[in-house]
């Protein structure tokens, strides 16, 4: 048994070693490839995923973990042996539920799909991609079909991404928070909306500044590195390996910035995963809601707080020089906090951006269940836009086809983009108790006690508890949205 385990652990470093390797062909593609290089690159990283995924599926591989996972055996297991058993038969279960001629079908399909997505959003016409959606929505019909469900089909495609979450428990979560958040956005649409004078950064000056930041906050430039790529990303190897990247313009410094405290926040997480656990689930990520939630922890609640501003201004100065900073921390700060209802999601502020998930929660589990098809997607969109943000939507392009998610195939991601709000207020809420002089220790400048919090309470776990079980250990307290309505709610209220 002991041997077995042995095993079980070296065949899992293989193939995290591997994934590794595909993980840095991504890299690669992202920050360095030659634009001729796309189609060979593709070549490649799509043989050496199939090997991967023929390593996981592999006879003996499944029937070493379901050996281990035999009472008597799995009784006599260590906790964390135990730990990971349990996982990887979590993640074969769900690969060997799903038969190889749909995961070849989707690949197939979603190659096109991307192309058509692109060319579709460019000349913003959503008849372009809709036959591409409706047989992507068919395909998740049928995955759901062989993963199985209890109360409805769009809980199989969420618990890929978020262990143990359902569209029931979304709308637990999600519809009192969104309720209170409409009356927030009408309110906030009578207030006078804050802005700062228009002013050039250079880019080397925020390059120095973005990395001096992310230093700061605790990345380690040892172990990682800060790159430029269209969409900032975070992509890891190994704890001693978490790269980053952002985008920079020189209208808004907040662009880069911005991205860079929300990307620092991703990468703390996989730099204080578990060494000795290393390629298995011991020290691996839990989940894209507890992901999403260590870099909205770090800038929303640090980076958006009136404390960090206060640290961040007198370092504008110094890098951009006093003649470009033509405003007061305070215009500052209330700038970076603007709520302002926008089309686009990834450029929405807190309080609107949870009405942007929302939205898509409804229309893919609507998708999904079969209550409406592809052709409908524009007209609820628009009409779900208007309803909660109060806007109009011009073109598809600003609507309906403004996410990359379905052109990957993908339905059931968005929600976890709001659970990880809910998660980081709630965890902000805890921290905040235990360190009393947060604000005062992010004026100075210091946030190791803010970040040794979220080690000892989160990072450290990797996936030794499901998500919700690991926020109720963090914090003592079951999931719930009521921390962020109130912090939401403080914004536009106090002005906090
Ligand atoms: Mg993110």
């Amino acid at each position: 048994m002991k041997k077995d385990i042995k095993t079980l652990r070296d065949k899992l470093l293989t193939i995290t070693r591997l994934g590794s390797a595909v993980a840095l062909l991504g890299w690669d593609e992202e920050v360095n490839l030659p634009k001729k290089a796309h189609t060979y690159r593709g070549e490649v990283q799509a043989q050496l995923a199939a090997d991967l995924h023929k390593k996981m599926t592999d006879r003996s591989f499944i029937k070493l973990v379901e050996d281990l996972n035999k009472a008597e055996v799995f009784d006599a297991l260590t906790s964390g042996d135990q730990v990971i058993v349990r996982e990887v038969l979590r993640d074969i279960e769900r690969a060997k539920k799903i038969p190889e001629e749909l995961v070849k079908e989707s690949a197939e399909l979603t190659s096109q799909a991307f192309g058509a997505w692109a060319e579709a959003r460019q000349k913003s016409t959503f008849s372009i991609f809709e036959p591409y959606l409706k047989k992507i929505v068919k395909l998740n019909q049928r995955e759901a079909e062989y993963i199985g469900y209890t109360e409805s089909p769009y809980d199989a495609l969420l618990d890929a991404f978020e262990p143990g979450l359902t569209a029931r428990k979304v709308e637990d979560l999600f519809v009192p928070l969104t309720s209170e958040l409409k009356k927030l956005i009408q309110q906030a649409a009578q207030q006078k909306i804050p802005t700062i004078p228009k002013a050039t950064y250079d880019r080397v000056a925020q390059k120095k500044l973005n990395e001096a930041i992310a230093a700061k906050l605790g990345y380690d430039f040892e172990a990682g590195r800060l790159d430029v790529s269209p969409h900032p990303f975070t992509i890891d190897f190994h704890p001693t390996d978490v790269r980053i990247t952002t985008r920079y313009s020189e209208e808004d410094f907040w662009e880069a910035l911005g991205s860079t405290i929300h990307e620092t926040g991703h990468a703390l997480y996989q730099q204080g995963l578990p060494l000795d656990g290393f390629g298995t689930p011991l020290s691996e990520p839990v989940s894209l809601g507890i992901h999403e939630s260590q870099s909205r922890i770090w800038e929303n609640f640090v980076g958006k707080s009136r404390s960090f501003v206060e640290y961040l201004y007198p370092l504008l100065i110094d890098y951009f020089g006093k003649q470009t900073i033509q405003y007061s921390s305070e215009e500052l700060y209330a700038w970076l906090n603007r709520v302002q209802p926008n089309l686009i999601r990834v450029e929405s502020d807190e309080v609107t951006y949870n009405m942007h998930i929302l939205l898509r929660f409804e229309i893919e589990k609507s998708l999904i269940e079969g209550d409406i098809n592809a052709k409908d997607v524009p007209d609820l969109w628009n009409a779900k836009v208007k309803e909660y943000l109060g806007i109009n939507v011009s073109n598809d392009a600003l609507g309906a086809l403004q996410d990359i998610h379905w052109s990957h195939g993908t339905l059931g991601y968005f929600p976890t983009y709001t659970l990880g709000n809910i998660y980081s207020a709630q965890l902000y809420n805890s921290i905040s108790k235990a360190i009393p002089n947060l604000s005062e220790q992010f004026t100075k400048g210091n946030f190791k006690p803010f970040l040794a919090w979220l080690r000892k309470e989160i990072h450290r776990y990797g996936r030794t508890y499901q998500p919700e079980e690991l926020i109720k250990h963090a914090t003592g307290e079951l999931v719930s949205s009521k921390h962020l309505l109130a912090h939401l709610e403080s914004k536009i209220n106090k002005g906090e």
